[in-house]
């Protein structure tokens, strides 16, 4: 009876799971009143359920979609085929929770394709903060994914629809046009270093270094180098609130905005040597209380109790021949003191 059953649409390249069922069901409804997940309250409470370590589903994992059995049974498709389409995330993510980010630019090219404006897996990633295709930084939508299960409709909707949003969107890209480019350059760089580090199944301590490194650039420390704006909606309607030492080390980098892992990227860029401190110079009248050299940012850095320990720490589980502390240019009493 396999040929009655309804063909189901292909997903786009890189398009989410559940972006994809989300699309799937409204052409060819198998749930009403669908509800792959519940509203968990402001980011707050998330923020703290994180950190007493609850665990959210993620309706974008395979093996964690509760809906997947039933599209199986549905439209006759197998495991198989499943997993080619929607492979496991091959980066470090934002949690389910925090995810909000897009490219206005691909939600325009889906919605000119398939009717519908699409979600893409690689907007999920940390060290990824600009459209591999569009080049642009990625926008942080007001709807939280979590509470909607028509996410990127809300999305699209809330970029043309909200007062200020497309036109802050589009002075994040013309004012800061020279850093946006150098930290564009850095993630295509950490990119291709992850790829050739998979080889010997080194591309998570790849991954985890520059995360960590940006961990620490997104320090309250180094608050006064980023552009303001970066700041809006950081978590949600609330505004910017730290979470003491800890919570801000590891948290801050899922919560944030996509302006800010931007920043953390152009700053953890700096100081690995990636862009210099003459190019970096050149991009002051971009943000003049923005360091521009290795040493100042080691500098500020030094002058905040216990960030330089933890960070290095850190960086010692997550070194390789790509990426390491010997090869970075650290001020020898740094060095010394923390035995980089
Ligand atoms: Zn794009």
């Amino acid at each position: 009876m396999n040929s009655t059953k309804p063909v189901v649409p292909e997903p786009l390249a890189d398009e989410t799971l559940s972006s994809w069922m989300w699309r799937v069901n409204s052409q060819i409804p198998i749930i009403s009143h669908v509800r792959f997940s519940s509203p968990e309250g402001e980011i707050k409470n998330r923020d703290s359920m994180e950190l007493w370590a609850e665990r959210f589903e993620d309706r974008d994992l395979l093996n964690e979609n509760v809906y997947v059995e039933l599209f199986k049974k549905t439209f006759n498709i197998s495991q198989s085929w499943l997993s080619e389409r929607f492979p496991e995330f091959s980066r470090p993510t934002i949690p389910t929770q925090f995810r909000r980010a897009f490219c206005s630019q691909c939600f325009m090219a889906s919605f000119e394709q398939v009717g519908t404006p699409i979600s893409k897996v690689q907007w999920f990633y940390l060290t990824k903060p600009f459209c591999d295709l569009h080049h642009i930084p990625l926008h942080d939508s007001s709807i939280f994914f979590i509470n909607h299960d028509d996410y990127t409709i809300q999305a699209f909707v809330s970029y043309w629809d909200e007062p200020k949003f497309k036109e802050n969107c589009d002075a994040i890209c013309d004012v800061w046009r020279m850093r946006n480019s150098l930290a564009l350059k850095a993630q295509q760089r950490l990119h291709k270093l992850t790829r050739l580090a998979s080889k010997s199944g080194q591309s998570f301590n790849v991954q985890m270094f520059m995360v960590t490194l940006m961990r620490a650039m997104m320090s309250p420390a180094l608050h006064h180098g980023y552009p303001r704006i970066a700041f809006h909606h950081w978590g949600g309607s609330d505004p910017y609130a730290g979470l003491g030492f800890h919570g801000d080390f590891y948290q801050e980098i899922y919560r944030s905005t996509s302006l800010a892992r931007v920043y953390a990227l152009y700053f953890s860029a700096i100081i690995l040597g990636w862009i210099t401190s003459e190019q970096a110079r050149k991009t002051l009248h971009e943000g003049y209380f923005s360091p521009w050299s290795t040493d100042a940012i080691w500098s500020i850095l030094d002058k905040t109790s216990g960030i330089l320990s933890l960070l290095f720490s850190e960086l010692k589980l997550y070194e390789t021949s790509y990426l390491n502390l010997k090869s970075m240019e650290i001020p020898k009493l740094i060095r010394i003191r923390y035995d980089a």
